[in-house]
């Protein structure tokens, strides 16, 4: 839960704010961030999109996800920009929109293979303090709270037991069409495979969280003094009542 030890400076005003938001996937942190965002007048930024980005970089190179050295060198000639959109962000990769490419399977799965390597992490949380330097953001992702921004002004980290994330995931792919395209088809688009089974999806979701929470740089795990949103029992309404609360509560504290 919050703590004292957040280190809150009155001065602060709420369009400089950070609001910091964690969690495995699944647990519903891109809509709870897109409302928040919108609620409070702030930008969003998915920290995820960016690991996307760069595994996409790295499968069209033909590079190894294993390989970290290469990806490494591959950092130096990248370029990741996020433009905020109403809905999601639009990822440019080297100046080229990538947004439609990134909620791939075999993207979701490079993009947490590649995110293990600390010398990827160090580069990224590099770019994510530029872009959210000036406040004023609601940043999502797994380690936005524990190293991005570790003073953020307000952390919430949204979790919900494996079983529904698992559900809400399968839901979620089967609305978008773009989401079951395999890396064939991202060379030569309107192939259109069959969506992937939904115990393949849940198996995904839960070796990418194992992944996430046990890799030795940047596990996933709540900042100390995040608050807990367990979105387990919750429509998506009441998660996003729930989080505008804690950050109206946040902002009015001294
Ligand atoms: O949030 P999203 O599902 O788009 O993230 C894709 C993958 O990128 C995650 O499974 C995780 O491995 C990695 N990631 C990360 N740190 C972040 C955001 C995402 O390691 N801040």
């Amino acid at each position: 839960m919050s703590g004292a030890a957040s280190p809150i400076r009155s001065t602060e005003s709420p369009r400089n704010t950070i609001v910091a938001i964690d969690g495995p996937a699944g647990a519903g942190k891109s809509t709870l961030a897109r409302h928040l965002a919108r609620h409070f007048g702030l930008l969003n930024l998915e920290t995820g999109a960016m690991y996307r980005a760069f595994a996409l970089k790295a499968l069209r190179a033909g590079i190894p996800l294993d390989d970290s050295r290469t990806l490494e060198r591959l950092t130096a000639e990248t370029t990741i920009r996020l433009e905020p959109g109403d809905e999601e962000n639009r990822v440019l990769l080297d100046g080229e929109d990538v947004t439609g490419f990134l909620r791939n399977p075999s993207i979701t799965d490079a993009a947490s293979r590649v995110s293990v390597f600390p010398a990827i992490r160090s580069w990224m949380v590099g770019l994510q303090q530029k872009l959210g330097a000036r406040g004023g953001i609601v940043m999502e992702g797994r380690d936005i709270g524990t190293v991005v921004f570790p003073h953020a002004r307000v952390k919430i980290f949204l979790d919900a037991a494996p079983e529904v994330r698992g559900q809400r995931r399968f839901e979620q792919l089967g609305q978008s069409g773009s989401d079951v395209t395999t890396t064939a088809e991202m060379a030569s688009p309107g192939d259109n495979s069959p969506s992937p089974a939904r115990e393949e999806i849940l198996r995904e979701l839960y070796a990418r969280d194992e992944r996430d929470r046990n890799r030795a740089d940047s596990p996933l795990r709540p900042a100390p003094d995040a608050v807990l949103l367990d979105s387990t029992a919750m429509s998506l309404e009441e998660a996003v009542r729930a989080a505008i609360a804690i950050v109206a509560a946040k902002l009015a504290a001294p």
